[in-house]
């Protein structure tokens, strides 16, 4: 038995299971909970009887495996909630549908109000597996202008929003973005990287009050599969004051890590100055809000990404870099040299190397910098010069074989099998030692243990398994989604384990994910969530006392 020295020491609870597993190697069969923290351990399901009083509420879950509440490293929990105030197109699994329901949206609307809706969809979740048109979106309602982000770096438009937003046939792509056009030269609708943000600035923004609403219907979501913490990979500091917010309402039902985004549209004076009136720096806030660090964007998501070869369905395409590589040098020195962490979005191979020049540069300058302050988000097409490279600069990577889960058939098609199939390679990152955190990125919650699987079997949702080489046992998969994202946050001391000294973030499940078969694994979900010595999840009242 482990215990901190405090005497004497009563338990708020006591909780008994069939195994704890730590995920520092040793079992346990029993956890003492005082206010916020884990106080104690054992090995017995009776060893902490002692540590019971009166007001210990006793739970006796010997049928049950708990684990460390999962740990997303990279997650959009501010769009999650956005999307729960939005036309719910992610429910559409045909083109009719989807237009059926901006229709609905559309006629319960005040006249040319905007559509706009949920970007947690994905067209391959329609049965036509392609992206709505803007004419079929006219269809659906030509009064008002729609607007359908996909994702974070695509969406498709109405003939009446692109009308709002100025976009004509002759209208230029914007810097690091594309406008989707016809062979006859007439708009698609299809708005992809830079282009997105021009028509999301025409869209009326939620107030404040909405995103709080937002967050605490998401974050519920988030605490119902298991996940106990995420960093919220992209906000402004508008959305910032809508955190503090939700948390000071109590409201959040996950820890939230966030950083804050530097727009590739600004110069570089526009950068430097958008830096230093942050003032704050990396690691301000508390258990539940702190904030990770800044986050800048290198290049798009699976149709924007920039690629070392070009794209296996357009030849004359590779990509774009929304940065230059030395004037992101330069303004990362200077976030660096403020205290400011970094992640940069870098999908694509030539923006992992351009990322890994940037990073390289900026050590150069400000000198080594501790474990997790420059990190690459995704990389989810490296080579292993690349990795090595990544490895011997001490920049961390977080990865998110969800990504892959949900888009393998897009990527298929427009990176081609072989790329395709070697996206984000676990087995060899790890084989070189590589400072890795599991997360998710795709805007919605998605049940932790179904991309644990995914980790484990290289399984996707509509592209069979991929690279079945780069499976990893599952004690890793569990160790980089726990542990894995303490480390990332700075938090190794407090978080991402069960042991004395950590708080009280658990997740309990009917079988043991270690010992479950791995086709059981996918749809496993929690019997109770708890965070922070409170219960998030508890559908089975199994915390009720
Ligand atoms: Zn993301």
């Amino acid at each position: 038995m482990t215990r901190l020295p405090a005497e004497p020491l009563r338990l708020d609870w006591l909780i008994r299971a069939g195994v704890i597993h730590s995920m520092t190697g040793d079992l346990y069969r029993s956890v003492g909970v005082r206010g916020t923290e884990i106080v104690a351990v054992s090995e017995e399901p009776d060893g902490l009887d002692d540590l019971a009083g009166s007001g210990t509420v006793n739970v006796d879950a010997g049928d049950l495996t708990l684990l460390p509440a999962f740990d997303d490293s990279h997650e959009h929990l501010m769009e999650a909630g956005r999307n729960t105030m939005l036309v719910p197109v992610d429910e559409a699994r045909s083109i009719a549908e989807f237009k059926k329901l901006v229709h609905d949206a559309a006629a319960a609307a005040a006249s040319d109000a905007w559509i706009v809706t949920s970007n947690g969809w994905n067209e391959s979740h329609l049965a036509e597996n392609r992206m709505p048109t803007a004419a079929e979106l006219d269809e659906a309602a030509s009064d008002h202008p729609v607007f359908a982000r996909r994702g974070g770096h695509l969406a498709v438009a109405n003939s009446f929003a692109l009308k709002v937003a100025g976009i004509g046939p002759d209208t230029p792509n914007p810097p690091g973005g594309g406008i989707g056009r016809w062979p006859d030269g007439k708009l698609s609708g299809l708005l992809e990287g830079g282009a997105v943000y021009v028509v999301a600035g025409f869209a009326p923004p939620m107030t404040r009050a909405e995103l709080v609403q937002g967050l605490g219907r998401a974050s519920a979501a988030y605490a119902a599969v298991g996940v106990g913490g995420l960093r919220e990979a992209m906000i402004t500091g508008d959305e910032l004051l809508a955190y503090q917010d939700a948390a000071d309402q109590g409201l959040l039902r996950v820890r939230v890590r966030p950083l804050i985004r530097v727009g590739a549209e600004l110069n570089e004076d526009q950068a430097r100055t958008f830096i230093d009136g942050l003032g704050a720096r990396s690691g301000l806030g508390d258990d539940w809000l702190r904030i990770w660090g800044l986050k800048f964007v290198l290049d798009g998501g699976v149709e924007g990404a920039a690629l070392e070869a070009p794209y296996a369905n357009d030849p004359k395409n590779s990509g774009h870099l929304n940065w230059d590589p030395d004037v992101m040098t330069r303004v990362c020195v200077e976030a660096a040299s403020r205290g400011w962490r970094i992640g940069t979005h870098a999908v694509g191979d030539r923006a992992v190397r351009t990322l890994l020049d940037v990073y390289e540069g900026v050590v150069a300058q400000v000198g080594t910098l501790p474990p997790w302050t420059l990190v690459i988000e995704h990389a989810l097409v490296s080579d292993a010069k690349q990795r090595a490279r990544a490895v011997e600069g001490g920049f961390g990577i977080t990865v998110q074989h969800a990504l892959l889960w949900n888009m393998g058939r897009e990527m298929v098609t427009t990176w081609g099998p072989e790329r395709a199939r070697n996206v984000t390679p676990l087995d060899e990152w790890l084989k070189l030692g590589a400072s890795l955190a599991a997360g998710t990125d795709i805007v919605r919650p998605l049940n932790p243990m179904t991309n644990v699987w995914g980790m484990v079997t290289r399984g996707t949702r509509a592209a069979g398994i991929q690279g079945p080489e780069h499976a990893i046992p599952v004690a890793t998969a569990l160790e980089l989604y726990t542990m894995g994202t303490a480390r990332l946050n700075g938090e190794a001391d407090r978080r991402g384990s069960v042991a004395p000294g950590k708080l009280a973030d658990l997740v309990a499940y009917p079988v043991d994910p270690l010992t479950a078969e791995l086709d059981d694994l996918a749809e496993l979900a929690p019997t109770f969530t708890m965070i922070g010595g409170h219960a998030t999840h508890d559908p089975d009242q199994r915390l009720a006392h």
